[in-house]
């Protein structure tokens, strides 16, 4: 049930209103411009959205995208959790845990592996306010061994989210550089997909591969699976290889390419090494505006809620 159209989130005006300089796949194709409205209403009650951050090739920018689209996402009064599902943890890291302080005992492998485990010991806060996470752990590396014999494996994740699914309104998963039994796992615990890719030529083939993990999880543990988006990630402007690559894809799979895109700057590495979003590090920076209207983009799709 959807809550009183009263109860809608609005950006600050200065947080969007140089929506025209950001890099958008619409205008760098010379194609028209999509406009999405500012105001967002309030989300609808009932269980959150899970969405699955995913591309088996690393450096992409997955674990940008989980924290800085989850914090647009709390600006807008969405109730966020994300959830660390690489082994190497930077998510974790990039909220500003030290590494020597991320102890195996409360992560996301300690809560795979015992049954006993209550997950809302697990989540913790991040420095933005509607924004909790739980953290990954190195050892998490070793789940393609420890779950191989075990029967329903790919549903770990989604019965150990189930007990909270109702306190968000969004989840995020950030996943590893694979398609192996952690993905596969968040992948049947989501209801829907975001692929940063970056705009280089071999990108189209990992996209191939990505789509077909997805349809094989459909046809087997998770058949509603949607893909929400391609997201163009780390563009460069000044490249046209990056433009035709762009195309390409815009070509290739027109209902899935995110019409934001998000520009290459030094900004990222900054903010993550400060431990916060760029929403917060950088609030008014080209990077933060950018995930700011893909948060509303995706709300406006009607992905996310
Ligand atoms: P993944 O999770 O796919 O491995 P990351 O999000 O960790 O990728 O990004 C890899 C590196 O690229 C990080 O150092 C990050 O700060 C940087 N990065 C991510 N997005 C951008 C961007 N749009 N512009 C510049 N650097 C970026
Ligand atoms: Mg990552």
């Amino acid at each position: 049930m959807a809550k009183g159209n009263s109860q809608v989130s609005r950006l600050d005006s200065k947080s969007t209103n140089r929506d025209g300089e950001l890099a958008q796949t619409t205008l760098l194709l010379g194609r028209p411009p999509i406009s999405i409205p500012e105001v967002v209403l309030a989300p609808e009650e009932g269980p959150a959205t899970v969405i699955s951050v995913v591309n088996q090739k690393g450096g992409v920018g997955k674990t940008t995208t989980t924290i800085n689209l989850g914090a647009a996402l709390a600006e807008l009064g969405r109730r966020v959790l994300l959830v660390d599902f690489d082994s190497q943890a930077s998510m974790t890291i990039g909220l500003g845990i030290r590494p020597f302080e991320n102890e195996q005992y409360g992560s996301i492998w300690y809560l795979l592996n015992d049954p006993q485990a209550d997950i809302r010991e697990a989540i913790l806060k991040s420095n933005v306010p509607g924004m909790d996470f739980i953290r990954g752990h190195e050892d998490l590396a070793a789940a393609e061994a420890r779950f191989v014999s075990e029967i329903a494996k790919e549903h770990k994740l989604r019965k150990l989210l189930a007990p909270i699914i109702n306190d968000y309104d969004v989840i995020l998963i950030d996943c590893s550089p694979s398609l192996g039994t952690l993905t596969v796992n968040a992948l049947t615990a989501s209801h829907g997909v975001i692929i940063p890719m970056e705009c280089e030529f071999f990108a189209i083939h990992g996209l191939s591969l990505v789509k077909e993990t997805i349809q094989i999880i459909k046809s087997n543990t998770n058949p509603e699976l949607k893909i929400f988006g391609i997201l163009a990630t780390r563009f460069d402007r000044k490249t046209a290889h990056s433009r035709e690559v762009l195309e390409l894809i815009a070509n290739q799979f027109p209902d899935e390419v995110f019409d934001t895109i998000i520009a290459r700057t030094i900004r990222f590495s900054e903010s993550t090494s400060q431990g916060e979003p760029i929403t917060t590090f950088a609030s008014s920076s080209v990077g933060a505006l950018s995930y700011r209207r893909l948060a509303r983009e995706l709300i406006y799709r009607g992905d996310s809620k």
